[in-house]
């Protein structure tokens, strides 16, 4: 039942320029699915919901990186902390401040993503563009001594137009561009950019994105 799992994500790893680095995003999914993409050699998975990731953790090999890729509450910081490999949609001051006292008590250091609000709907999470510069700017972040800020993470608007998606995409590309020749010119491990989904990566890649989240174009519909 699942042999496409396998075969889909070689096709698509096939069509990505070899710096993007595909995550699956498996939630909804099944053990035996994640187990199909597992052994074509994957081993970056996206969840969005603490409860179904901490049971798929226990169940799957330990050599697996989860990305966390929902809208996070502060109160379930502490369960992910110990092995979360990257927390990809840091929309708050407070997630953040709480991820970096959380990975303390774990004696971790774990990498996040911002991110942005660029899309129109209302209903996204997110920092405005200004928001995000101004908080970087205040450089109260590198007080936190236990986060990493890898990057940036973004949703394009789910419309139809494809110019649009790409408008986004762009705007997110260089506003990584202001940061990482300003406030991260020092360091070198601001150098994520996380955007594209099922329908939309192909858009994504030329829009300099390094990391691609995809589900349903792996794992089929979510039921
Ligand atoms: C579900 C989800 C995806 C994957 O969406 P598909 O359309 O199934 O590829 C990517 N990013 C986020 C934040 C998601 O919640």
């Amino acid at each position: 039942m699942n042999s496409g799992v396998g075969q889909r994500i070689q096709e698509i790893i096939k069509t990505l320029p070899s710096e993007v680095k595909l995550v699956a995003i498996s939630k909804f999914h099944s053990i035996d699915k994640i187990l199909s993409a597992y052994q074509v050699g994957q081993r970056i998975f996206g969840e969005s919901k603490e409860q179904e990731l901490s049971k798929k953790v226990e169940l799957l090999p330990k050599d697996i990186e989860w990305h966390y890729i929902g809208h996070l509450q502060t109160n379930k910081v502490k369960f992910i902390a110990p092995y979360i490999s990257m927390i990809e949609a840091v929309d708050s001051v407070k997630l953040l401040n709480e991820i970096n006292k959380q990975a303390a008590k774990c004696n971790r250091t774990i990498d996040v993503l911002l991110e942005l609000h660029i899309a129109e709907e209302d209903s996204k999470y997110g920092f405005k563009l200004d928001e995000c510069r101004q908080f970087l700017l205040s450089g109260a972040w590198q007080q936190l001594t236990h986060i990493r800020i890898r990057g940036l993470m973004m949703m394009a608007s789910y419309v139809e137009n494809e110019k649009q998606i790409e408008r986004e995409m762009m705007m997110a590309s260089d506003f990584f561009d202001e940061l990482k020749s300003t406030i991260f010119a020092e360091t070198d491990c601001f150098n994520q950019r996380s955007w594209g989904m099922s329908d939309d990566y192909h858009i994504a890649i030329k829009c300099n994105s390094t990391l691609v989240r995809i589900g349903s174009a792996i794992f089929g519909e979510r039921s």
